[in-house]
């Protein structure tokens, strides 16, 4: 046997923990035989009652099976939240929700029965439920089917069909729902023709799903409203958010109570065997399985829905959350300057006023809670007058965090203080968002690179210190750094050697992979020192040197591009080993210098390596 194939072979047998936990349930729900198939719609009575399937569908789109999560069943009343959101974004929530309450009954799902204003209870019973119907049917006339359908296979991902027998057969037995729609339509509740409008609600109660499709129809509505499978908005998140407040409340026949006190997730049952459950921000669960029990709920639907809440502790009440954990860094740019190299006289400046940028790198989701601790923070050190917020590894803002946000740049304003943004590209949601809510302030600033934000502060205060930047300002070698410590005579020795050059904005000076066989100092201007990928080393002001890698390395490892027009002197590396040879001392000098630069180059960038793992 050969040792790799058999570690593939086990590797591929391996499965996720989560359907490891479904199968479980599977075989050990299975033997559960207690509870009748409903018959009091004579064809549903031919449903086989050993059929049971679980599928659970994550928000990330991925959905686990365990069983029979193929076999087509009518979705009975677990049509009835989903046609009821369907109404309010269609008919507006204003209309809709004068037409029906949103208190549990108390009563069957049958009952024929409205509350004290002539009103049905709420969309989760039957008298609620063919008023959503006739409300659709009031707008649509004898496409109203058709758009709920459509509608619900938006839900499920797919094209959904009917199961013909059971509508007619329901057709042929539905005296009870009749009772309700002429009572509905005494009450004026609903205008149209009463048979008309059952006939829309029987249909759509004879639409046909899988355990599958109930679970991505479930995760939809955990999900805001977006089909985590097919990325499609279905509904608003209003009416998404309406629906499972009435799942909570109603779902779960007389039961509800019960189940949001024990099992904590919203969801809603079908006479037909189905169960399906919402857990907002978490997942969607789809279970089949045709014997119910007195409530009229599947027996074997209500043991999974127990299971998964008590093993995950995953009852919605049951929550926590640390506000703290959306800091990942926060510094001022003492501890963190940008890659720019800095004059002395600018360095100094920036030494005395390190602590007027502070920069705060954010990660994950910012939240209510996230967002509060964040301007607490802020507010509890000395004010700076730039604040950088980080927001390159932010996933997502909330509604409530969006504003916060917002309500704290606005407060920043009244103070002066600057709000710079990095991290976030102008094409994303997550600007979309902070523009929507930030419109107007003129203390906001982004940046899409954090160096490239803490460069800008750094210039601000600069030039608030009186430090100005002047690109024409030429110098001269004495200055350099890497030739500090030269005699006079050895300066001009080295500066024969060498050859002014000029560069345009832009012009591209040194390119990563060419051989190495010059180095250069630069006289005036501004050069940027890049990776192939765009990625910022440094940026350097005239009195600086670059390519002097070139001592030390055959090849260039980064492109060097001038970005204002700059001007440097370039000696080859050749005519300095000659310099070398003739002027030891020098030399050696300068190889201590170059060791030197070196050296505080990785302490800023051990500094930098600190900063994000000691937060
Ligand atoms: N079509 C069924 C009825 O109205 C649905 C009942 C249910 O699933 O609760 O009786």
């Amino acid at each position: 046997m050969k040792p790799a194939a058999s570690k593939s072979e086990s590797w591929a047998s391996s499965k996720p923990p989560l359907l490891r936990f479904l199968d479980r349930c599977h075989a050990d729900f299975s033997s559960e035989t207690g509870g009748d198939v409903a018959d009091y719609i004579p064809e549903l009575g031919k449903a086989d009652p050993d059929h049971f399937g679980i599928s659970l569908a994550t928000l990330d789109g991925h959905v686990y099976e365990a069983g029979d999560t193929t076999i087509p069943f009518t979705i009975q009343s677990m049509s009835k939240p989903f046609v009821f959101a369907l109404a309010l974004d269609t008919l507006g929530a204003a209309h809709v929700e004068s037409a029906i309450g949103v208190e549990p009954s108390g009563d069957p799902f049958n009952s024929i029965r409205l509350n004290s204003e002539n009103h049905p209870f709420n969309p989760m019973v039957n008298a609620g439920a063919i008023t959503c119907s006739g409300l659709l049917y009031e707008t649509k006339g004898r496409d109203a089917f058709d758009y709920i359908r459509q509608a619900l296979g938006r839900f499920a991902g797919r094209e959904l069909g009917v199961d013909e027998a059971v509508y007619a057969s329901e057709s042929a037995t539905g005296d009870r729902n009749r009772a309700i729609g002429y009572l509905l339509r005494t009450n004026a509740v609903i205008k149209d023709n009463v048979a008309a409008v059952l006939d829309v609600y029987f249909k759509q109660c004879a639409i046909l799903v899988t355990a599958r499709d109930s679970a991505i129809m479930a995760a939809t509505l955990a999900n805001r409203g977006v089909n985590p499978v097919t990325g499609e908005q279905v509904m608003t998140p209003y009416a998404i958010s309406r629906t499972l407040s009435v799942m909570t409340s109603s779902g779960m026949y007389d039961y509800a109570g019960e189940w949001i006190y024990r099992v904590g997730i919203p969801a809603k049952s079908g006479v037909g065997g189905g169960i399906l459950a919402a857990l907002p921000a978490r997942l969607g669960l789809g279970c089949y399985s045709p014997r119910l029990d007195k409530h009229g709920n599947s027996v074997r639907g209500i043991k999974v829905c127990e299971a998964l809440s008590s093993h995950y502790d995953l009852h919605m009440l049951n929550r926590s959350d640390d506000a703290r954990n959306s800091i990942i860094a926060d510094y001022t740019i003492g501890k963190n300057p940008s890659r720019r190299s800095r004059r002395p006289h600018e360095q100094k400046i920036l030494d005395t006023h390190h602590r007027d940028v502070r920069v705060i790198e954010l990660v994950g989701t910012l939240s209510f809670s996230n967002v509060d601790y964040v301007s607490r923070r802020l507010a509890a050190t000395p004010r700076p007058q730039f604040v950088i917020f980080d927001l390159r590894r932010v996933a997502a803002v909330t509604h409530a965090g969006a504003r916060l946000l917002a309500e704290e740049f606005r407060e920043l304003e009244n103070f002066q203080v600057m709000v710079i943004l990095s991290g976030i590209k102008r094409s994303s949601a997550g600007w979309k968002i902070v523009r929507e809510w930030t419109g107007g302030l003129s203390n906001l600033r982004d940046f899409y690179l954090l160096d490239t934000a803490i460069e800008w502060a750094e210039d601000q205060v600069v030039y608030r210190h009186g430090g100005s930047i002047d690109f024409h300002d030429v110098t001269e070698f004495s200055e350099q750094p890497l030739l500090a410590g030269l005699a006079s005579e050895e300066l001009s020795a080295l500066a024969s050697l060498g050859t002014v050059r000029n560069y345009r904005a832009g012009e591209k000076i040194v390119a990563a992979g060419d051989p190495a066989t010059s180095l250069f100092f630069l006289r005036s201007g501004v050069v940027h020192i890049t990776l192939p990928d765009g990625i910022r080393l440094a940026t350097l002001t005239a009195g600086m040197a670059f390519g002097e890698m070139a001592l030390l390395e055959p090849r260039r490892s980064a492109d060097v591009l001038a970005d204002a027009s700059a001007s440097a002197v370039e000696i080859p590396i050749s005519g300095f080993e000659r310099f070398r040879d003739q002027h030891p001392k020098a030399g050696e000098r300068i190889m201590r210098n170059l060791a030197q630069l070196l050296a505080d180059r990785l302490i800023v960038a051990n500094t930098k390596v600190d900063l994000l793992t000691a937060t």
